[in-house]
């Protein structure tokens, strides 16, 4: 942290910011979702403070020299540093395990910076076919034209991902479990190709979050956010960040985002620094919830994968890499798009939505919401079927939301 030194004696300092590092890494995960990165005015405010500033005065001209000389810590513009957005890179960082976090503006704000911060024309990548619409825009239409090559694999296949490996092979990037189709990457078996290739892992980790999954435990170099999703948890603020080593996000990550400025705004840090709070609890009750829910959809629909469910293809991979099954399932129905829309439609607790990470139950029908901009092969390559639907099952008693799918479902000839 540079922000530290707002005022206070020398000795009421540390009670006041509380961040040393020897004591906030060894805090377990739920309680550096709490405490993690909080750095106290020296008004000693209890809740973090939310800095709504775009820029920082200095008390002399050489001070300001010495800022942007590096030579003296602290903040020169909000683009580069801000003290709410450093508390919440700060807390990332520590329940991720990484060295260092910069958080940004959305989740792709933060995939796009992961990516091309490292990439230049010429090199190849490898990614996971399954994926979020956005993340396969980016891999298959944005970096090709800044020439990029990519190949893009069965994520679940380990040799696959080594057979796509060529001399100019830079990275792999893949999501687990990924949207919307749950399928599960083997991190240690992917991330051990890619080392012993001398190839950079970039995995996005939104769906499990640090509090249930930890890609660096498994070899993997870079983890990537959207902390729109179960981080801010109710809905509000879109916000992602990006962790690493301190190496990579000081000599190559800040570069690029510093001067294409994808910053997050004070305000959504501070949002999200409140979500973080309660994501232990949300996110194990809403998995047990998720757990409950899909028990009762697989009594009743063709098709329904959960990674908790041990009729997923994946379950003890998932469950090796997991420590619960996460808030999303997908369903699969036999009419198509119709009945999936009838479905949608005939539900009245569950919202039509295509959000996730929402103490709300939400539901999407991804082939013609979230993964439209795919063409009809690339859906269906990644089993984005037109009678798929995925839930994100939120914090209401379950009982509520099974009632709602079992009307739902009886509409519908279910
Ligand atoms: C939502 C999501 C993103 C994009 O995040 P935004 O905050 O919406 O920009 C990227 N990857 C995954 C897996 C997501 O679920």
């Amino acid at each position: 942290m540079t922000g530290l030194g707002w005022g206070g004696k020398a000795g009421a300092m540390k009670k006041l910011t509380g961040q040393d590092r020897s004591i906030t890494t060894r805090w377990r995960p739920a309680t550096q979702a709490i405490r993690g990165g909080t750095a106290r005015s020296h008004y000693g405010e209890t809740s973090e403070a939310l800095f709504l500033t775009s820029g920082y005065a200095y008390d002399c001209a050489g001070d300001a020299a010495a800022r942007f000389a590096g030579e003296q810590k602290g903040m020169t513009y909000s683009r580069l540093q801000n003290p709410t957005v450093e508390m919440l890179e700060e807390r990332i960082a520590l329940m991720e395990g990484a060295e260092a976090a910069r958080c940004m503006a959305s989740g792709m704000a933060a995939m796009t910076a992961a990516l091309l911060c490292q990439l230049s024309a010429g090199d190849h990548l490898v990614a996971g076919r399954a994926a979020f619409g956005s993340c396969r825009w980016l891999t298959d239409t944005l970096l090709p034209r800044f020439g990029v090559e990519s190949t893009i694999v069965d994520g679940r296949d380990n040799d696959a991902w080594k057979a796509a490996i060529r001399p100019n092979t830079k990275l792999f990037f893949f999501e687990t479990p990924a949207n919307p189709t749950l399928d599960i990457v083997d991190m240690e078996a992917v991330c051990r190709i890619a080392r012993d290739a001398g190839i950079v892992t970039v995995v996005d980790n939104a769906f499990a979050t640090p509090l249930l999954q930890r890609p660096l435990d498994y070899g993997a170099d870079v983890v990537a956010y959207s902390a729109t999703k179960m981080m801010d948890g109710q809905g509000r603020v879109l916000a992602g960040a990006v962790c690493g080593t301190e190496a990579f996000i000081n000599n190559t990550l800040l570069a690029f985002t510093r001067n294409t400025g994808p910053t997050l705004s004070p305000f959504n840090a501070w949002v999200v620094l409140k979500g973080l709070e309660t994501l232990d609890l949300r996110i194990r009750r809403q998995s047990e919830n998720a757990l409950q829910v899909a028990r009762f959809l697989e009594g009743r629909v063709p098709r329904v994968l959960f990674p908790a469910l041990p009729s997923h293809p994946q379950h003890e991979l998932a469950m090796k890499q997991m420590s619960a099954g996460g808030t999303i399932i997908s369903i699969y129905l036999d009419g198509g798009r119709p009945q999936a829309h009838g479905l949608l439609d005939a539900l009245e607790l569950v919202d039509i939505s295509n959000n996730i990470g929402d103490s709300r139950s939400l539901m999407t029908h991804p082939a013609s919401t979230t993964h439209a901009g795919l063409s009809a092969e690339v859906r269906a390559e990644m089993g984005v079927e037109e009678g798929m639907l995925r839930l994100n099952v939120g914090l209401e008693d379950p009982l509520d939301v099974i009632e709602d799918f079992d009307k739902a479902l009886r509409a519908v000839g279910l």
